[in-house]
């Protein structure tokens, strides 16, 4: 595994590729570099490299990291399960919540965000190949969640995130990275502001390419950009 530095050169070529592929503008995608269990260290040496967004799956170590990265301008995005008392700690610290996925979520982060007279990002996490295994809402009651939290004042969504199935070949990934785009192109039509609701964050190492292919606005990398993470 080479340094963060070429592992993101090699990233970016190869999102540049993706986009050229597809027509896409590569201005457009939006790398999130993934730090779960990723030592600090390892993280600045990303952050001096040019990475802008990072992205932190566990309330308590994006408090630290975000704590200790204070002093540079990156923008942070929670993507992990929200647990509803944790939703305080992630609205002070965070810049995004990517993983809404009910109702009861949706009110609490409304409520803290009134108290720090903010308007909070959020992505609707859609649970897309219906796995029991996974958190997110199950496209049936999207419409219903994104209604629900769109008429709160407190919060801004921008646009849906999946953590698809994973398989081998990550062309079988594509069918669930199209029917994101069609959720996402549904609710864009039931919008009061659909130029505010964009976003689609899906694709990983592992298949990042096939989801920029498929209409990605964000791709979150964790190993192949940092290394096999120790926990
Ligand atoms: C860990 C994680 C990623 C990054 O996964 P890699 O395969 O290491 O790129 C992306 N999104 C979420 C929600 C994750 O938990």
């Amino acid at each position: 595994m080479g340094s963060v530095a070429e592992n993101l050169k090699i990233i970016r070529e190869r999102i540049a590729a993706a986009c050229l592929r597809s027509g896409r503008d590569p201005g457009e995608v939006h790398l999130i570099g993934v730090t779960k269990t990723v030592p600090l260290d390892r993280i600045i040496e990303g952050v001096e490299a040019g990475i802008e967004i990072l992205g932190e799956n566990y309330v308590q170590e994006a408090k630290e990291k975000i704590t200790a990265l204070r002093k540079h301008n990156i923008t942070w995005h929670f993507i992990g399960h929200l647990q509803t008392n944790k939703a305080k700690t992630a609205v002070e610290y965070c810049d995004c919540i990517q993983t809404l996925d009910r109702e009861s979520l949706a009110r609490e982060l409304h409520r803290h965000a009134l108290q720090t007279r903010r308007k909070v990002a959020v992505l609707i996490q859609v649970n897309v190949g219906a796995e029991t295994s996974k958190n997110g809402v199950s496209p049936e009651n999207l419409t219903d969640l994104f209604c629900y939290a769109s008429a709160l004042e407190g919060l801004e969504v921008q646009g849906l995130m999946a953590l698809p199935p994973y398989y081998e070949d990550p062309n079988l990934v594509r069918p669930h990275f199209r029917a994101m785009r069609e959720l996402l192109d549904q609710l864009r039509r039931q919008a009061s502001r659909p130029e505010r609701m964009t976003h689609l964050s899906m694709g990983m190492s592992h298949d990042f390419e096939q989801a920029i292919e498929e209409g990605a606005t964000m791709v979150r990398i964790g190993t192949a950009l940092f290394g096999t993470r120790s926990g």
